[in-house]
């Protein structure tokens, strides 16, 4: 049975006493709830990594959306996702309240501004600073713990990493492999609203990724060439392109000529759906 937790208190309480009596090790997989296959992912990678009390987090964090964002309209479905907790082992849902969360007052924010400062976070100004506070308070409810991200949000998993290691906390962060459609499309919450010839159009992303990696397999170092591999069927397909760059994989800071290592990272819009996709070329599997 999966058992609900909505207050931070008692979510610290429960994992503190698996820990001391059953010498639990606790995994925390943070989502905004609407799950599919790729957030489901990261619970199994959270077992194989030696989590014994899996806790999976859903609450859709106004803090980290912008004004013009979709936060009402971002979907909820919190009987489907229990039910996908359920199946899948899921020891406890932890579902705060904003209210909890944010009481009156609340004013209190962290930031890790270098990582956070290009892609999302130039385009998005506060939404690094939203997703590191909510996520510093999940990981002070649980208590030590591995913390599993999608490699899906490659920049939100390099802050988090930073933020983890800055403040010392007794947080193990992995994250895991992007988990796509048949056709290539990383899963998302926003699919959802991608219908017809939208989620036909939508499959462009890991198109371009796939040429992008073809090439880097045949030789191919340039980061700008690499980057125009992957650009070319977004433009032609999506209705903008934020960005299509090839940077450094740690720093995310452009490169200085051709590289071994290097991710691919990607944004562009389709009506009013914004997607995301990266590859780290000399890493990941073709997508
Ligand atoms: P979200 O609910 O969109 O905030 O995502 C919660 C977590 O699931 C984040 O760590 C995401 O990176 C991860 N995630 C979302 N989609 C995927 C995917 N297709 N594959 C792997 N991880 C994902």
């Amino acid at each position: 049975m999966t058992e609900i937790i909505r207050d931070p208190r008692a979510l610290f309480a429960r994992c503190e006493a698996v820990r001391k009596a059953a010498h639990a090790r606790v995994g925390l997989v943070p989502t905004m709830g609407a799950l599919h296959d790729g957030h489901m992912s990261l619970v199994e990678h959270s077992t194989r990594l030696g989590a014994t009390f899996r806790v999976l987090s859903i609450f859709v964090n106004p803090l980290q959306f912008g004004p013009s964002e979709d936060l009402a309209r971002y979907p909820r479905t919190f009987d489907a996702d229990l039910a996908r907790c359920e199946a899948h082992g899921v020891d406890v849902v932890y579902a705060p309240t904003p209210e909890v969360m944010y009481p009156r007052g609340f004013q209190t924010q962290v930031e890790v501004p270098k990582v956070s400062a290009r892609f999302e976070g130039a385009l998005r100004p506060t939404h690094f600073a939203g997703v590191a506070t909510v996520v510093t308070k999940l990981f002070t409810a649980v208590g030590p713990a591995v913390a599993v991200f999608g490699r899906k949000d490659f920049q939100q998993w390099k802050v988090l990493t930073r933020l983890t290691e800055d403040l010392n906390l007794p947080i193990e962060i992995i994250g895991a492999p992007i988990v796509r459609e048949p056709d290539g499309l990383a899963m998302s919450s926003r699919n959802r609203y991608l219908k017809g010839p939208l989620r036909i159009r939508a499959s462009a992303i890991s198109l371009g990724l796939r040429a992008a990696f073809d090439s880097y397999q045949a030789g191919e170092r340039s980061p700008e060439k690499l980057a125009a591999l992957a650009r070319a069927p977004v433009a032609e397909n999506f209705d903008a392109i934020d960005y299509v760059e090839a940077v450094d994989a740690d720093s995310l800071e452009p490169l200085a000529g051709p590289a071994e290592r290097m991710v691919l990272l990607v944004a562009a819009r389709l009506g009013t759906t914004r997607l995301i996709d990266n590859l780290e070329l000399g890493h990941d599997a073709r997508p």
